[in-house]
Order: structure tokens, then sequence, then C-alpha cells
């Protein structure tokens, strides 16, 4: 199988050449892309040999050693949807982080090809869009965020019209027990702090915010076509339990493992296949208790905005995440305090009146003017 990835030297994308590696005679990298990490794309360029590589910034002229190799170089945001239009192959590994993502995801559908899908914005702002694109016979999605992975676990052998409700568990990040007067001191630093998985910065603090259940929650939504209202989020501080399926007989599935998102990755990749996988097992007599809660909205106020915004539908969820991306970044930047991002995407909300879905550009006219909105009021 010929994969593009995309975001290859992330947290996903360096999980993925583990998976590939593991199965040289079933899977073959044909494009990579990176957005700067130069040092670390170069190795893998040169071990895995794809013929299209996309770079991020066209300030480095591949100043890369390529050994011998011969690849097509793309640049930049649009580099990354050339390279999927323009490279051959049989399914896209979008590792890609935000928005930018997005555009991948629709080429390679529209190219009816498989998308083993890490890039969650590609559904949370453009999920009424690919969910148009897939019932026209465009292409499949595989997701690969381990929630979904766990669901579509827990779904294999079961019929879609038996789901009752869909169980989505959150660890509740570093923030879950702190003081809520406390939050106001939270730096990027105890933010990053995760308690159970390790990943990119963007996401740590979405998961320490729980917008990043919230962008699940809109994610299971169009994976699996369920109203909001049978979708819910529990507190599992462990994350052993990934997530859940509810059926109308009252059977609950839940799919468990050691977090670690290399089964998912490679679950996406075989799938409908499950290709064996050494390493850590779960040992449910050392673990000894498994515990759950309700989420507090006071806790947690980004949750609630971002569910608010996926059930008015439209351009809503894509300006929760342009105001979301911004205000991580300010954050990480220390020019906002950690209460400021909940701030940040509700006056957004306020301020953008959220249009109906007719395409792309919609899309990224949305994202835009949130963002050049937002920079010109904080940018130092
Ligand atoms: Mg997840």
């Amino acid at each position: 199988m010929k994969i593009v990835l995309l975001g290859a030297t992330g947290s996903i994308g360096t999980s993925a050449c583990n998976c590939i590696r593991r199965f040289p005679e079933k899977f073959r990298i044909v494009g990579m892309s990176a957005n700067n990490n130069i040092e670390k794309l170069a190795p893998l360029v040169r071990e895995f040999k794809p013929s299209s590589i996309c770079l991020g910034n066209s300030r480095h002229p591949a100043p890369m050693d390529l050994g011998n190799l011969a690849a097509r170089v793309f640049y930049g945001e649009k580099g990354l949807e050339d390279l999927v239009e323009e490279t051959e192959f049989d399914l896209l590994l979008n590792a890609l982080v935000g928005a930018v993502g997005l555009r991948a995801t629709v080429a390679a559908l529209k190219k009816k090809k498989k998308v083993a899908l890490a890039n969650k914005e590609s559904l949370v702002i453009g999920g009424e869009l690919i969910n148009g694109l897939i019932e026209n016979g465009r292409g499949e999605i595989i997701p690969i965020d381990s929630e979904h992975s766990a669901i579509l676990q827990c779904l294999c052998g079961e019929k879609r019209e038996n789901i009752e409700s869909i169980i989505l568990t959150a660890s509740g990040g570093p923030f879950r027990e702190i003081e809520i007067d406390a939050l106001k001191n939270m730096t990027p630093g105890d933010a990053l702090n995760h308690p159970t998985w390790s990943m990119g910065k963007k996401i740590t603090i979405d998961s320490a915010t729980l917008m990043n259940k919230g962008f699940e929650v809109i994610e299971a939504h169009h994976l699996f076509h369920l109203p909001y209202d049978n979708i819910r989020v529990l507190i599992h501080p462990q994350s052993i339990i990934h997530s859940m399926v509810e059926f109308h007989d009252g059977a609950i599935m839940a799919q468990m493992g050691v977090p670690d998102m290399e089964l998912p990755i490679q679950f996406a990749l075989g799938f409908p296949e499950r290709l064996p996988l050494k390493g850590k097992r779960l040992d449910l007599a050392a673990i000894k208790s498994l515990t759950f809660f309700e989420p507090d909205f006071k806790r947690f106020p980004c949750l609630k905005l971002c569910i608010d915004a996926a059930r008015q539908g439209g351009t809503a969820p894509a300006i929760v995440n342009a105001a979301n991306e911004m205000a991580v970044k300010f954050f990480l930047d220390g020019v906002i305090g950690y209460p400021s991002i909940a701030e940040i995407i509700e006056s957004s909300l306020t301020e953008h009146t959220p249009q109906k879905i007719d395409g792309i550009e919609v899309i990224e006219r949305a994202d835009a003017a949130v963002r050049n909105n937002l920079k010109k009021r904080y940018a130092r």
C-alpha cells in the first residue's frame, strides 16, 4: 500500500513511521511532509525514499542531503494539497496539526482514496463538507484519534443502527483537580504536564482545557452519524478505556489498552485487518481500579463553548477552532493567561456570525477573519 504521510516529524508522524517500518512488505511511503523540522525530516526521506516531499517553508530551498534520491519538492500550505493531487498513492495519513489539514483531506477524498485521519480539524471545521464527499462515493475516512479508533473497534461486527450512544472518555488533563480559582495562575509549563499521554504542545493544551474533547465530540458526530444528544463525555483519569459504545439493548462495549498512539495508527493502516503489535500490555491487576466522573463545565468552559458551537453548525466550529488555535499560541507565547483562552473563543463567537457551509472557501474565510481579528488585537 502506497502511503502519503503528512506531518511526518510530529508525534503522530513519528509513531506512524514506527508502524510502517514494522511491515515493509505491506506499506511504502511515497510522499511525506514536515513544516520546519528539516533535521528530523532528512533522515526519514533517506530511509523511506518518497517520490514527493512537502516543506512548510520555501525559505528552506531543500538544504537536505537526500542522498541519490530524486524527489519532487513542494512548498507551503498549497504544496500539501498539490502533493496529494499529484502523487499516486492509496492512503493519506493526515497527521497535520490545525485547520491547514483540511485541504489535503478533501483532495485525497476527491481522488477516492482512504484517509487515515489524525488531523481532527478536518472533521471539526469541514465535517459537513467531508460527509458530502463520502456520501457521494468519494473516499473513506478511518479515524486515528484514539477515542474514535476505540469506537470503530467496538463497532466491528456490529450494526451502526443498533448504537444508542457513544461515550468519549477524557483523562481530564493536568487541571482535573486543581481549585477552579487557581486556574488563572496556571502557566504553559503546568498545562503541558499531561498525566497520561505524551503528545505535541497544541493538543496537550487542548487536553488541559478539554477543547480537545469538544473537537472529538464533533468528530464522533460526523464519523458515526449520531446526534449530539447521543454523544457523552466522561472523565476517566487512568486513560485505559479509550471510549465506549452503548447499544440499544443496554450493552456497553469498551476498548482498553495502554495509552500509546501506535495501536490506533496501526489499526487504521491495517483496517479492516488487525496487525500484530508487540510492546507493553495492559496489567489490570496492577491498575486495580478505573474511575469515572462527569465533566464540570465551570472548570472546562472550552468544552461547553465547543459543543454549543457544534450544535449551531455551519462555520461556528471553524470559528471556535481558529480562535482556539490563536489563543493557545498566545498562551504558549506568554501573551495571555490561561482563562483568556476560553474568553477569546467566546468573544470570537459573538463577533463573527456563523455561515452555512457551501464549499471549502466559506470555511477558510471564517477561519481567516477570526485569525486576522485576533492577530490585530494580541500580536506583539
Ligand atoms: Mg483523542
